[in-house]
Formats: C-alpha cells, sequence, structure tokens
C-alpha cells in the first residue's frame, strides 16, 4: 500500500491523480465457474455493479461446471478417498471448464447445444499448460484472508477466473495443478464459494475508475489509502435531528477544515475504539501525520513498542 499524506492534507491535483489506482485496468473481466451460475444473476444485475456492466467497465462470464460433465448424469461430485461425511467436486469437470475457457479469447462463452456432448476437444492427461492469460482464484476457507489490500491488488488485473467449490470442496489435484491464488472471505464456512466470489467481484470493481459516481470513488473508505487503512468515522444525512439526536454542528457549520480535521478525528477515534491493531498499522507503515500522532497521545493511544507504552494490565 502506498505510504501518503491524509486526504485533507493533498491538494485537489493530488486527490484527483490518487483516486485513479495506479496501473488501474479500464475494465476487468471475470470468469465465473461454478455449479450454480443462476445465484449471480440478481446481485449482478443491481446497483454498481449493474451500472459497471453498463459503461462496460465490468465484464463477468459465469462458466456451468456441469456443462463440462461428460457422463450420462453430468456428475460432478464424488465420495472422498478414505471414507467420511460429505462429497469432493471431481477434478476432470472443474479441470475442463477452467483450461478450455481460458485457452480462448476473453468473453467465450461455450454454447448451450455443446454442453455435456459437444464440448471443445480436451486432453485430460495433458499437463495443464504453465503461463494462464489470468489468475485462477480457488474460493476456500483455507485460502489467505481477502481484504482491501488484496482487493486493490487483484484490480490490477484486466482478466481473473473465480473457482468456486461446493460440498465438502474440491479435489485437492484442482488445487495443486490448475489454482494460482487461494483467498478466504473469514474464518467461517460457507456452502459454497458463490457469496465469496460475488464479494470479491463487488470490492474489486468498485475500486476501477469510473465505477463509482462521485470522485473520490473508494479513495475515502474504511481500510484505503485515503484514509491511511484505518476506518471511516460516522456519517450524517438530512434531518439535522432524528429522535431528539442532533447532526454534530461542526458538519453544518460550512467550514470545510474545521470539517475535515473533525472527521480525521472521529476515524481515529472510531478505529481506537474497533480496530487498534490498524491503528498500530498505519503508524508503523508511516501513515499517520504528526498531527494524527498527537491526537491519538491525547486519547491515550501510544504506538505500540514506545518506551512508554501502558504496561498490558494498565
Ligand atoms: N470442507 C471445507 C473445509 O473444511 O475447508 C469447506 C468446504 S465448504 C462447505 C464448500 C465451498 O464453499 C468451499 O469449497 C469454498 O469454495 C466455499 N467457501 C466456504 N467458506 C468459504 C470462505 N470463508 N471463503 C471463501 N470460500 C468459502
Amino acid at each position: 500500500m502506498a505510504q501518503g499524506k491524509v486526504l485533507e492534507q493533498r491538494t485537489d491535483d493530488e486527490i484527483d491523480k490518487a483516486c485513479v489506482q495506479e496501473e488501474a485496468p479500464d475494465a476487468i473481466h471475470f470468469d465465473v465457474f461454478t455449479l450454480f451460475p443462476s445465484m449471480f444473476t440478481g446481485p449482478l444485475s443491481e446497483s454498481i455493479l449493474a451500472r459497471a456492466q453498463k459503461k462496460d467497465i465490468l465484464t463477468i462470464t459465469l462458466h456451468n461446471i456441469r456443462d463440462y460433465a461428460t457422463d450420462r448424469h453430468h456428475t460432478c461430485d464424488g465420495y472422498p478417498y478414505g471414507g467420511g461425511g460429505g462429497m469432493v467436486m471431481r477434478p476432470e469437470p472443474v479441470a475442463r471448464a477452467v483450461e478450455t475457457v481460458l485457452n480462448r479469447p476473453q468473453g467465450w462463452q461455450l454454447p448451450e447445444a455443446s454442453a455435456h456432448f459437444d464440448l471443445p476437444a480436451w486432453e485430460p492427461d495433458k499437463p495443464p499448460v504453465a503461463g494462464h492469460p489470468a489468475p485462477v482464484v480457488l474460493l476456500t476457507p483455507q485460502g489467505r484472508r481477502f481484504n482491501q489490500d488484496v482487493a486493490a491488488e487483484l484490480s490490477k488485473h484486466s482478466r481473473l477466473a473465480l473457482v468456486c467449490g461446493r460440498y465438502e470442496g474440491v479435489d485437492e489435484r484442482i488445487r495443486t495443478q490448475l489454482i494460482t491464488d487461494e483467498l478466504s472471505i473469514g474464518d467461517f464456512v460457507l456452502s459454497g464459494g458463490e457469496f465469496a466470489a460475488l464479494a470479491i467481484i463487488d470490492a474489486v470493481t468498485r475500486l476501477l475508475p469510473g465505477v463509482l459516481g462521485h470522485e473520490t470513488g473508494a479513495y475515502n473508505d474504511s481500510f484505503s489509502d485515503g484514509l491511511s487503512g484505518i476506518l471511516e468515522g460516522p456519517q450524517f444525512t438530512r434531518p439535522p435531528e432524528f429522535r431528539g439526536e442532533s447532526v454534530p454542528e461542526v458538519l453544518t457549520s460550512g467550514h470545510h477544515a474545521n470539517v475535515q480535521r473533525w472527521r480525521r478525528q472521529q476515524s481515529l477515534l472510531r478505529t481506537l475504539e474497533r480496530r487498534p491493531d490498524l491503528l498500530a498499522l498505519a503508524c508503523e507503515t508511516g501513515r499517520l501525520t504528526p498531527e494524527d500522532l498527537l491526537f491519538l497521545s491525547r486519547q491515550g493511544w501510544r504506538p505500540p513498542g514506545s518506551s512508554d507504552d501502558p504496561l498490558p494490565n494498565g
């Protein structure tokens, strides 16, 4: 993550430049491999993701792994060797789907009529070709943790393949032979990778220039460079008073510099309260300004490892 001054200290020109992701492509294409393509229909046809597709910033091709199963019953799962509960996704349909698609131009999709019986030729025993045109990401609770930095990293690619597992997961040989990255969206187990894939598509897409309507885009969101990796503070809108609780006066003062200072301080306070680990990281990576550090020290916070770091028991 780039080291940076906080937004309030940047000139408008600097903000404009920083808001456009360095090296970000103009558009991104996702190839999603799933046994349940219709799970994507609703989420992809609403709001920001729908608009990004309309603007051709986002394109997605959904590939039904079952279409690549050639036996009579289109089987995609099998009992686990060695016993145990549940089923495991068989390697052939997954490998066939991914290799068939990634060896073809971006946007290619198996014609419906070709499913199962009229598939493009594929040599199951041929070792996978090194150097896919796109990272092949397996969604798995065992993967590296997806976060805003990983979203920013993925947003530099113009094409990504996402493989959604089901049942007890995919046969290990898919992981060893085909997969170039493994991502988890958290320490919990979903029934399938589809919701994880959608979370990743959404988080990555909103980072691309032109996707969000407002000028600073995702630059000022929690975890982002514009906030030096910490949490965003509280937000208010109309009405000025709701059930006896008023909007903080400073926000209606029209004093831009005071508003910015207040926002930064709220952001620091919120992070101190909820995610002090993020403050420590921002400090370690030189992303807190002297003003931030002074404000935090008044709240009793000390950079980890500093000589006057309070003892763990107070
Ligand atoms: N047996 C696997 C394990 O214990 O690691 C869990 C399999 S889970 C029931 C089925 C599929 O859901 C996985 O193959 C993966 O694709 C997806 N999945 C579940 N939790 C996930 C998470 N936290 N992040 C990303 N994908 C997840």
